[in-house]
């Protein structure tokens, strides 16, 4: 395809877009939650009761029901075990660990009586999942009562939950509790765990723990009765005495799909008001054995003002947290994201704990708030987590880097060049090795929107961000849901984008083939090598300094990004070639080069660049 380049700058006119969105056949299921569980420190075990009242808001008759049982993933055996025994890169935290269990350190949930309606029910123990027949069908528009008596042993710290973890914190209680699974336009999702992405049925869930009175527990919900607690939860100035030898722990969470809480007598409870009103929590063990590795105390002091900050620029970036609390509780194997909350270890580096603290807080738009089924869409939660909190940690350290998404690129550029790629649409169960779910996940998910600010704008995708958040909080949506987003505040057509980077590994690589002079002007040729097409962003350096972008808007965008540089012909996606005269000549250019600003993806960088 030839192209005449011209140096006059050429009016762009953007589509006027609609924002109204679709969503008339949309539905939820809904749960609200009674739960009493009685915790018994010294073996690990709890009992428990559960009231579940289940709304049927789907058009279908429901016949059984699924609920996740979790702990039991932490035996000898299950699918977690032999997954991580099998898989050529396991998990550090799991290797064989699981296969070493004894019966007194394995986790597991166990159903003693379930009932519908009064009715005693038929089910059955599949692993991790509970299959349960109805009494009664569930019908369209519907509402059932479920009472589980359950109890439970809280596993060795593997992954995510356990006892004891490996900075002394006595329990990481994340996954714990008989969970309904989801059931949405798709169906069921009664995932087997192990141990990677989780989805869940938002609703009411009302919760009472009793524990030894000098356990300290930070968690999902408000606390009920803060007056008979106390550990810096009573008001201020009041004096709260603690009686007999077990306190019950009252807590109240409103529109969550999960429930988690840690415990440990050695925490140390600081609370702080946020600007917009949020109480931000903080638990963390109260001067450890490796207190001054890190300067454990006071990483944790300094990092409440940092939360606060972090909150903040998430609430101005993708949309008001719409909770009252956030806590952030020392606990678990890394850094993971809960209802209200988050648990990670804490002895780091200051850089450490806030750049976890940034990556599960932001989690709570994606990953708790919009709620994307995270084990099949698992970019959409992981990349777009990593995207917004590297660039709130950019921020609120004040770290300037230029391009503070070059690691995520740098790591999609490895997983595309390494040969074991799989298409982001894998579930995440479902990959080869851990390694290229990461990847693909966490450095491609965000690389998904860096580029999508190479597309459409930065602006746009900031606008993108908020209204997707608007549009779509607790409502669980899909890939395409957000690409109409896009779609729809840009003006431009992202089909192809959605489609080539999330379901295929197809790559991108363009090429400048050739620069020639002819006559008093200089022909450049350039080439898609790679199968996924891009608009191309060029950059002429002049001899004497000076430099001139030009913009090849791609044919099946039906768009043109706005003050991008001067505009050339559209290039179609199936032509591997593009030629463009320059009208200057060959000598008077000191540099060509594709995409300076380095938020297109392209997997081959060093024949980007034209030198004279
Ligand atoms: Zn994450």
């Amino acid at each position: 395809m030839k192209s005449q380049w011209l140096f006059i700058g050429l009016c762009i006119c953007t589509a006027i877009t609609s924002l109204a969105q679709n969503t008339t056949s949309y539905w939820q299921q809904h749960v609200d939650y009674k739960m009493e569980v009685d915790v018994n420190v010294k073996d690990y075990t709890y009992t428990g009761t559960q009231e579940l009242e289940y709304t049927n808001n789907s058009p279908d008759t429901l016949n059984q029901v699924f609920y996740h049982l979790f702990f039991n993933a932490f035996q000898p055996g299950s699918d977690m075990d032999v997954r991580s025994r099998t898989i050529k890169d396991p998990d550090g935290r799991v290797g064989d660990r699981i296969s070493k269990l004894s019966d007194k350190e394995i986790g597991f949930l166990k159903v003693e009586t379930l009932k519908q309606n009064n009715k005693e029910l038929d089910y059955k123990v599949v692993g991790t999942v509970l299959q349960v027949n109805l009494a009664q069908p569930l019908l369209p528009g519907e509402k059932t009562k479920f009472n589980m008596k359950f109890n439970g042993q809280v596993p060795v710290q593997i992954r995510r939950s356990g006892r004891n973890n490996a900075e002394g914190v006595a329990l990481s209680m994340t996954q714990w509790y008989p969970k309904l699974a989801e059931y949405d336009f798709e169906g069921w999702h009664a995932d087997p765990y192990i141990g990677r992405e989780f989805q869940g049925v938002w609703g009411d869930f009302d919760v009472k723990i009793t524990i030894d009175k000098d356990y300290i527990l930070g968690g999902t919900g408000y606390l009920q009765n803060p007056q008979e607690i106390g550990y810096g939860y009573e008001k201020e100035g009041t004096k709260v005495k603690r009686k007999g030898k077990k306190l019950t722990w009252h807590f109240n969470a409103p529109q969550v799909h999960d429930f988690t809480w840690a415990a440990d007598p050695e925490f140390v409870h600081d609370s702080r008001v946020a600007k917009d009103g949020t109480v931000l929590h903080f638990l963390y063990k109260d001067k450890p054995a490796y207190e001054k590795e890190n300067n454990f105390t006071e990483n944790w002091k300094n990092l409440q003002s940092k939360t606060e900050d972090l909150l903040l620029y998430f609430n101005e970036h993708i949309g008001e947290y719409p909770y009252d609390q956030y806590s952030v509780i020392q606990g678990g194997d890394g850094g993971m994201e809960y209802a209200m909350c988050t648990l990670i270890t804490g002895n780091r580096s200051f850089g450490s704990l806030v750049g976890v603290t940034a990556h599960e807080m932001a989690h709570a738009w994606f990953q708790h708030i919009l709620a994307t089924n995270e084990s099949k869409h698992e970019w959409m939660d992981e990349g777009f987590t990593t995207y917004i909190s590297t660039l709130a940690q950019n921020e609120v350290l004040s770290e300037g880097k230029e391009n503070p998404l070059s690691g995520a690129y740098r790591g999609y550029t490895y997983l595309a060049n390494s040969g074991a790629e799989q298409p982001q649409s894998t579930h995440a169960d479902r990959y080869h090795l851990n390694q290229a779910y990461g990847l693909a996940a966490y450095s491609k998910g965000a690389v998904f929107l860096g580029q999508l600010e190479y597309l459409i704008g930065k602006e746009n995708v900031s606008k993108t961000l908020k209204q997707y958040y608007k549009e779509w909080k607790f409502k669980h949506p899909t890939p395409n849901d957000f690409k109409r987003v896009a779609e729809k505040v840009s003006g431009a057509q992202l089909d192809w984008y959605l489609t080539d980077w999330t379901q295929t590994t197809n790559t991108i690589d363009y090429s400048i083939e050739n620069v020639e002079a002819k006559n008093q002007n200089t022909v450049v040729t350039l080439k898609r090598n790679g199968q996924m097409p891009m608009p191309i962003e060029l950059r002429v350096t002049f001899t004497n300094g000076k430099t001139q972008d030009f913009y090849i808007p791609l044919q099946m965008m039906y768009w043109q990004k706005p003050n991008t540089g001067e505009l050339g012909e559209t290039w179609s996606w199936a032509n591997p070639n593009y030629e463009m005269t320059l009208m200057l000549a060959k000598d008077q250019i000191s540099k060509i080069e594709i995409d300076p600003s380095q938020k297109m993806a392209d997997i081959k960088r060093d024949n980007n660049v034209f030198e004279n």
